[in-house]
């Protein structure tokens, strides 16, 4: 489509690289338009355009090629809706509509995060349980760093320095991390709500409020306090204001 639109523009719009870049961008903008204006009319395979509160993301093709292909194709399908949840298949081919577990109607919102069977089953909080995991194994790596930097922000544990062996960078040391809001203090402590039953640090506040994970300092008097929730995309921002 690009090479096709570009044929017919005349050379000297060519003749510097801003003005190829201006063109390409302008192409770019006017597909993305029409392709959301497409969007936009579809009731079903359109609905990710009133997702609000969700952040943007730039996937580039090395992304989608490190991806697990069961993984991107879960991901695209139900960004669509166009998985074989049992109402697709009933529109599809005839098939029984009803939800395996609770008989109400198995639309991809339903299996999701409706169904009230699964939530008493603990399948919801097995799956909030694994994201927190996740999140939990990512600030863990990021306050140990932190914590064995020196306060220049150098690091002073050689054990704790990590090896990237990405493709073309095979041998070579990655930087640390930037620490960004731990970078206040070297002396980070986490709790996470999964294995151990969460009681709120005595030395921040007496409480029972019982979060899915705090980190703080004592030293810079900072703590990070974080409920986590795994809403349907269209309630990202009801979800975040009932947890505040
Ligand atoms: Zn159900």
């Amino acid at each position: 489509m690009l090479m096709n639109v570009a044929f017919f523009l005349p050379p000297s719009i060519f003749k510097e690289n801003t003005s190829h870049l201006f063109v390409i961008n302008k192409l770019r903008h006017q597909e993305e338009a029409a392709r959301c204006a497409t969007a936009v009319s579809q009731a079903q395979q359109g609905r990710w355009t009133k997702w609000e509160g969700v952040e943007r993301r730039n996937i580039t093709w090395s992304d989608l090629w490190s991806m697990e292909s069961n993984r991107l194709s879960f991901i695209i399908r139900a960004t669509y809706d166009v998985l074989p949840s049992p109402t697709n298949l009933h529109v599809w081919y005839g098939e029984d509509p009803a939800c395996l577990q609770c008989a109400a109607p198995a639309i991809l919102k339903h299996i999701l995060v409706g169904c009230k069977t699964s939530l008493t089953q603990g399948r919801y909080t097995w799956r909030h349980n694994q994201v927190l995991k996740c999140l939990a194994a990512e600030l863990e790596n990021r306050r140990v760093t932190t914590n064995a930097m020196s306060q220049n922000g150098q690091t002073t544990n050689p054990r704790k320095t990590t090896f990237s062996f990405g493709k073309g960078r095979r041998g070579t040391k990655s930087p640390p991390p930037d620490p960004g809001p731990l970078n206040a203090a070297r002396d980070w402590e986490m709790r996470v709500d999964l294995t151990q039953r969460l009681t709120f640090p005595p030395e921040i506040a007496a409480t029972n409020l019982r979060p899915d994970l705090v980190l703080w300092s004592k030293s810079c008097r900072r703590a990070f306090i974080v409920e986590l929730t795994v809403p349907w995309e269209d309630a990202i921002r009801k979800s975040s204001l009932v947890l505040l």
